[in-house]
């Protein structure tokens, strides 16, 4: 998994006031700790780093962290269908490579495709926010594993 670095108490502070969410220590440990890891984590993964810093904090108010984040656009679900709540810290445009096996999802730039469009009208009435591609298969690991 590979780490990023973290977020700036002031980079937070700011995005908070701009959202109108207020500021506390647990939502700082919170956010920092999920931007800082890779591979699109599940509220468990994060409320696992969070308890070495806040003990006392429980599953619940994560999820109610995670759910205010992802309410006011400070961090975006992955993807609605795939079972589980995983959370994108990626916050520039990009799609997917999902494995179907283990789960594992992994970012691709735009650049990996060609410009993506639409060749005729969307049902009237949808607004599109973004276009966003899944490429589905099984992962390196998951094919080697398979074929033992
Ligand atoms: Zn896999
Ligand atoms: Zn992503």
């Amino acid at each position: 998994m590979k780490e990023k670095a973290a977020v700036a108490t002031t980079e937070l502070r700011e995005r908070c006031r701009a959202a109108g969410l207020s500021f506390t220590h647990q939502r700082l440990v919170i956010y920092q700790e999920l931007m800082a890891m890779g591979d699109h984590p599940a509220p468990e993964d994060v409320y696992e780093r969070v308890r070495r810093q806040i003990p006392s904090l429980s599953l619940a108010t994560v999820y109610n962290n995670i759910k205010i984040f992802v309410e006011h656009g400070l961090l975006r679900e992955v993807s609605v269908h795939h079972g589980s709540l995983r959370l994108e810290n990626n916050l520039e445009p990009h799609h997917h490579l999902v494995c179907t096996q283990c789960k594992a999802i992994e970012d691709l730039s735009e650049d990996d495709f060609e410009p993506i469009r639409l060749k005729k009208s969307l049902p009237k009435g949808f607004s599109v926010h973004r276009f966003t591609v899944e490429v589905l298969g099984l992962c390196r690991k998951c094919a080697a594993a398979n074929r033992h």
